[in-house]
């Protein structure tokens, strides 16, 4: 019996984080996705105060999220994809050109309503979901929380612009999250468009077109004249065969919330999109510590429909409370046993609030101390943001030569500006701790640092900030003050 990290997590609604850093402890370095065995788990939760409760969680939770499929029920489900890229590169521009070439089964105008994400069917035939909130915030939000939505990530890149910040932090994010990009090179139509500029300036990142003799898929297009748009659907066609999705359609359904809000007329009002199995209206779902029955399930035109399959996306009505964005959904049998779960959920949270006011909070100290409890050649993950990109390089070039066979530093996300909510979305789902060289955090990103336990360290001094890491690293940092 096994269970991923990120359901643990769920089910125990704790943050995956902290689990990771747990294993740590016991000398084990696992990323969110990883597999651990049942007795495992069964240490991290008794070590996270939930002793009593295990066997019962078992029992209330059993069969959520985590029972394989049979491979002969596999059918194979349209790809998800989000857009992601710098302000003012065109994704949202391009969102709304690609839905209105939604013209599935010839419907006239394709008039599609904005429920949080859509479909789009391809000129090879497929059908593409989009996730329909451009940026990076709700892909790192979904991620932190461990639910995985996104198949494919497009990358906007104004052709006129090229390279710029959150470009660059996109590919961070897409990368840490394994998921594929395509990019897509935007703003052709305009004079000053220079594509290959961007092609040479992502291969700093590593980022290697297909042009370039790479293996990522790219295109040349525009969002404002609709050039090209039907290439991009194709390429994104192929990659998701590449990456052959299957689901399992015939099982109660799964899926995540992706957007939810209390309507005045509608009551609570959630876009699922269902991940595996087929929902239906009258089913008894669970999500977070709501649960509902499904009263109408109402699709991406606005129609209400009878079932909604893997990589669908649906508004559901029928819930008595308002789910959160992120929350893992679930059909199951009957009302009582909706009950049992959100109640036992409820009652986690509250005993998750309580003991969070004591909880060990995420630094550099105790960061290191656990990985020096470990066997084995250990990477501690680091997020470096810096005022000008000199002292950035500068500071990852001296970090790159402290490493030995033991341990060494792994910078996932690198890069000029303020600390921002989404580098602190990163460091939660990458459990690694921030450093500002010359910059601040903005305040929502304090908030979040706050909230989640991550630590940001800053330095005005290279010299300190690589002293404190080799300190650290020798496990002689002196304690946080
Ligand atoms: P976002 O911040 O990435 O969502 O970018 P927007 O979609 O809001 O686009 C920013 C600006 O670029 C808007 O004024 C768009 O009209 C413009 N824009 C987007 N795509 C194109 C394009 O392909 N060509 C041209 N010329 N302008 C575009």
């Amino acid at each position: 019996e096994t269970i991923t990290i990120a359901d643990l997590a769920n089910r125990m609604s704790e943050r995956a984080v902290d689990i990771i850093r747990m294993l740590m402890k016991q000398g084990a370095m696992h990323k969110i996705t990883d597999v651990i065995d049942a007795d495992t788990a069964q240490l991290i939760a008794e070590e996270l105060g939930h002793t009593v409760r295990r066997v019962a969680e078992s029992d209330v939770e059993e069969g959520l999220f985590d029972s394989p499929d049979p491979e002969e029920m596999l059918e194979s489900r349209a790809p998800v994809v989000t857009i992601m890229g710098h302000v003012d590169h065109g994704k949202t521009s391009l969102l709304d050109a690609l839905r209105k070439t939604n013209v599935v089964s010839g419907e006239a105008g394709g008039i599609t309503q904005h429920i949080g994400a859509y479909q789009v069917q391809t000129p090879l035939g497929g059908l593409v979901t989009f996730i329909d909130t451009p940026g990076h915030a709700a892909f790192t939000a979904m991620r932190a929380r461990g639910a995985k939505v996104t198949d494919i990530v497009v990358l906007v890149v104004a052709a006129n612009d090229s390279v710029m910040p959150q470009t660059v932090e996109a590919i961070n994010h897409a990368k840490a999250a394994k998921v594929p990009l395509i990019v897509a090179i935007n703003k052709i139509d305009l004079p000053d468009a220079r594509p290959e500029k961007v092609k040479t300036d992502l291969l700093q990142y590593e980022v290697q077109l297909e042009s370039l003799g790479g293996d990522v898929l790219e295109v040349e297009l525009s969002a404002k004249t609709g050039q090209n748009l039907d290439k991009l659907l194709e390429l994104i066609q192929l990659q998701a065969e590449v990456l052959e999705l299957k689901a399992n359609p015939f099982r109660l359904a799964e899926g995540t919330v992706i957007e939810a809000k209390l309507d005045r007329g509608r009551g609570p009002v959630a876009t699922v999109l269902i991940q595996r199995g087929t929902m239906h209206p009258g089913d008894i779902i669970v999500a977070g510590a709501e649960w509902g029955r499904v009263r109408a399930l109402i699709n991406d035109k606005g129609e209400s429909t009878d079932g909604a399959g893997p990589s669908v996306p649906v508004e559901v009505l029928g819930f008595n409370g308002t789910p959160e964005a992120g929350d893992r959904v679930a059909v199951v049998e009957n009302e009582a046993r909706a009950r049992e779960i959100t109640d036992y959920r409820s009652n986690l949270k509250r005993e998750k609030a309580a003991a969070r006011l004591g909880a060990g909070r995420s630094s550099l100290a105790d960061m290191m101390s656990q990985l020096k409890a470990g066997a084995g050649k250990k990477e501690f993950p680091l997020i470096i943001k810096g005022d000008v990109q000199g002292s950035v390089e500068a500071i990852v070039g001296a970090l790159a030569k402290l490493g030995n066979d033991e341990v060494a530093a792994r910078v996932i996300l690198s890069g000029v500006g303020g600390i921002t909510e989404s580098d602190v979305g990163l460091a939660q789902t990458a459990g690694s701790v921030i450093i500002g060289f010359n910059t601040r955090a903005h305040k929502e990103a304090r908030a979040a640092a706050e909230q989640a336990g991550i630590e940001i360290r800053y330095y005005n001094i290279i010299y300190d900030l690589v002293d404190d890491i080799k300190a650290a690293m020798s496990g002689l940092l002196a304690p946080e003050l």
